[in-house]
């Protein structure tokens, strides 16, 4: 047992591949049994989402706010 590759599973959990069903370890982005391609989240990605919470809760404090 190797306490690297424990660490790296905790921090990359591995996928299922949608194209064959066998696990792939997260830092592949291809599965190497049928050559699927992971879609990686972009950073943009999660900036949106982030920006999009940020809004939500804005929103929500002004309701809060005008029920007051
Ligand atoms: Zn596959």
């Amino acid at each position: 047992m190797k306490p690297v590759r424990i660490d790296a599973d905790k921090t990359f959990p591995p996928r299922e591949c949608p194209g064959c069903a066998m696990e792939v370890p997260a830092n592949n982005n291809r599965c190497p049994i049928c050559g699927y391609d992971f879609p990686n989240p972009s950073p943009r990605q999660k900036h949106m989402k982030f920006w999009g919470a940020v809004i939500m809760l804005v929103l929500f404090i002004f309701v809060m706010l005008r029920l007051f």
